[in-house]
């Protein structure tokens, strides 16, 4: 019997895998993930797009029989993406390893030190570039012309492994784009438990102490016990057990919602390129070239080859107007979220227009959203405890529901950053 402090983490998606990480050794760590192993997508594309035209794919939500691992959530006007599995979201990143603390710099919380320690910790490299495809290269070179200042995208990656095969947001087959099951596999290395297909349903609270972690685990109810435990089940999981456990959250969910604008160019092969391979950051939102799957498997607008297809994405820092009980999200687009994305969007038609594509063939793709967050947002009063007062003392949130606000930025790094900081507290 180990005479260590036991720690329960929840979920093993960016904060919940780097807690692990860090945790395990100074604790006793299990980790209880509601998903399994994740499965890249692994069937024939070309074949099932060929499907397409046969109404096969009417709803979003099918997707889970191409990618078991990807969630789909649905609200009034969006299609909200998560990862339910080992790795969490991560696995269905596009490997952006971007930067993007200001919000929490500005309420105190400095996690230089810990970025320091990821950049040397993890594979964030730009040489990607060298291997560019001649299409990225002019699309590059149209952002230039535009004064868009594009930036070639850090990416969680393994250059000499990478086959350009731009699935990164359906599965690397090649094991290339790192996500957080390293972190995962790092823990159990040291001693970890790692218990798969066990979904948290709520908390036991006795005084100021979690006493109880109460789970669906192998078709039975089961009740475990830490002396700590790290909520880490994403910005629509945490928010429900919270909620369940009798500790309310806040009515200000973001989501980072996501359009691309396309259009047809025979043979343009933006398919064979990492997605995202450079970044252009404009005022509340980002630009990036991105193939986007939904949109091209769901969108009857899109049922062309994908070889055919120019797609530019548009990530959207939303105001903080949503919620989730568990059953149903709510988040609509306020009227700032739609008057930003309406100036986007005709940054988009420029784009494809200079592409040589005319602006009566450009369509929109599907409004979607996978960076959810911010039902629990950290204030300056926690900058040093990072503790949410609501929370009983033996608990703490470790991933995107503690974000102030929405960043309509790829949020990966600054979790884990966050995480660490977190984990060094304890
Ligand atoms: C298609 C796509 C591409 C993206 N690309 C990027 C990118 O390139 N770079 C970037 O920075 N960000 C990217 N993101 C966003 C990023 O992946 C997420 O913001 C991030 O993973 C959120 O981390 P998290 O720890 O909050 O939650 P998650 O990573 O979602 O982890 C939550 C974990 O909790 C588990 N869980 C949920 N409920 C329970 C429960 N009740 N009991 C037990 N376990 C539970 C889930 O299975 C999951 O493992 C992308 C998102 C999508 C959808
Ligand atoms: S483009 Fe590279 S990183 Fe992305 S899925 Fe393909 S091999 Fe993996």
């Amino acid at each position: 019997m180990s005479k260590k402090k036991t720690a329960i983490i929840i979920g093993s998606g960016a904060g919940g895998a780097m807690m692990a990480k860090e945790l395990q050794g100074r604790f006793q760590v299990a980790i209880l993930e509601a998903g399994k192993d994740f499965r890249p997508f692994s069937g024939p594309l070309d074949q099932l797009s060929a499907l397409r035209s046969t109404g096969l794919f009417f709803d979003e939500r099918l997707i889970r029989l191409l990618l078991p691992n990807m969630q789909i959530d649905k609200t009034k006007d969006m299609v909200l993406v998560r990862g339910r599995g080992i790795g969490g979201t991560t696995t269905l990143a596009t490997g952006n390893a971007v930067r993007c603390d200001q919000d929490l710099r500005a309420i105190g919380i400095d996690l230089d030190a810990q970025f320091e320690e990821l950049y040397r910790e993890l594979p964030i490299t730009t040489s990607h570039q060298e291997h560019w495809s001649d299409t990225t290269k002019r699309l590059y070179a149209v952002f230039e012309e535009m004064g868009l200042d594009p930036v070639v995208t850090p990416k969680l990656l393994d250059t000499g492994h990478c086959i350009r095969c731009g699935h990164c947001a359906i599965g690397c087959p090649t094991g290339a784009k790192w996500d957080t099951r390293r972190l995962v596999d790092q823990a159990v290395e040291k001693g970890a438990r790692l218990l798969t297909g066990c979904e948290v349903v709520r908390l036991e609270r006795e005084n100021d102490r979690i006493t109880g972690v109460l789970a669906r685990y192998q078709g039975k109810k089961v009740r475990f016990s830490a002396d700590l435990v790290v909520l880490a089940a994403g910005g629509l999981g945490t928010p429900v057990i919270l909620e369940r456990s009798g500790i309310a959250c806040q009515k200000t969910l973001f989501v980072d919602p996501v359009l691309c604008v396309a259009g047809p160019l025979q043979g343009f092969h933006q398919e064979r390129e990492l997605l995202m391979p450079f970044i252009s950051q404009q005022d509340g939102y980002i630009l990036s070239p991105y193939m986007d799957y939904l949109s091209f498997f769901f969108d009857k607008r899109w049922r062309r080859p994908m070889q055919d297809l120019v797609s530019i994405m548009i990530k959207l820092a939303d105001e903080e107007t949503g919620s989730t009980d568990g059953r149903h999200v709510k988040k609509s687009m306020t009227k700032l979220d739609s008057e930003r994305m309406e100036k986007a969007v005709l940054q988009c038609h420029e784009i494809l227009n200079r592409l040589g594509v005319p602006e009566d063939k450009h369509f929109p793709g599907t409004l979607n959203a996978g960076h959810p967050g911010g039902m629990l947002p950290l204030t300056a009063a926690e900058k040093d405890s990072l503790h949410n007062p609501a929370l009983p003392e033996n608990l703490y949130v470790a991933d995107a529901t503690i974000l102030p606000q929405a960043m309509g930025n790829p949020p990966i790094l600054t979790i884990m950053a966050l995480a660490k900081k977190i984990a060094a507290s304890l």
